[in-house]
């Protein structure tokens, strides 16, 4: 599941993964339980995160690669905001490839600029979170133009199917979306 900042990328991702029955794997939300945790992975993250930046590849490509070798992994999961950047995807292809599995899928969230902005400032009188700031939010948005959309093109390169969807609307009409694409595809639901 692709998305900037904002697109609403996290809520989809965990009521898709439920409707598919595989698990979520967020990387965003794995560092910041790092973070909570205090452990040495966190302690690295943390300024990395709130500057909006990204933590090294090698060390979330760690992270998820012991994510996907637990045993509910086994049937598929759904992946959200990993790979972030080309390398990070072809690792994964790589780490996959070793067990027979591939991305089956490549869901694109897209929503306007102007909006996301607006959704992420409200977000952050919710929620909290250290790099929702104006400053956070913009960083974010350059990383995400530069290192991560380049992430889509290199799965369009490599023939998979990216499914564009809307992410502007009602929350549960987004959900249907992504839903009726998937099971448009060819490819099985639900693997990796
Ligand atoms: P958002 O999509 O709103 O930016 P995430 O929860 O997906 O939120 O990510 C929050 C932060 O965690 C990112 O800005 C980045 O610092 C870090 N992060 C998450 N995933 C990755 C990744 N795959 N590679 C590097 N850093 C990551």
């Amino acid at each position: 599941m692709f998305g900037p900042p904002g697109s609403g990328k996290g809520t989809q991702a965990s009521r898709v993964a439920v409707q598919l029955g595989v698990p979520h794997v967020a990387a965003g939300d794995m560092l910041r339980s790092e973070v909570a945790r205090g452990t040495a992975l966190g302690r690295e993250a943390k300024p990395i995160m709130d500057s909006g930046g990204l933590v090294p590849d090698d060390l979330v490509v760690r992270m998820i690669d012991g994510r996907l070798n637990e045993p509910d992994a086994r049937l598929g999961v759904l992946l959200d905001g990993f790979p972030r950047t080309v390398p990070q995807a072809i690792t994964l292809d790589k780490m996959l490839g070793g067990r027979k599995e591939m991305v089956a899928n490549v869901i694109s969230l897209e929503v306007p600029e102007q909006e996301l902005k607006t959704r992420i400032l409200k977000r952050a009188t919710i929620e909290g979170r250290s790099d929702d700031t104006a400053e956070g939010l913009a960083q974010r948005l350059v990383v995400y133009r530069q290192d991560t959309a380049p992430v889509l093109e290199h799965y369009r390169a490599e023939g998979r199917r990216i499914v564009a969807i809307d992410g502007v609307g009602d929350i549960d009409a987004i959900t249907e979306r992504i839903m009726k694409s998937l099971q448009h595809n060819d490819a099985p639901v639900g693997s990796a």
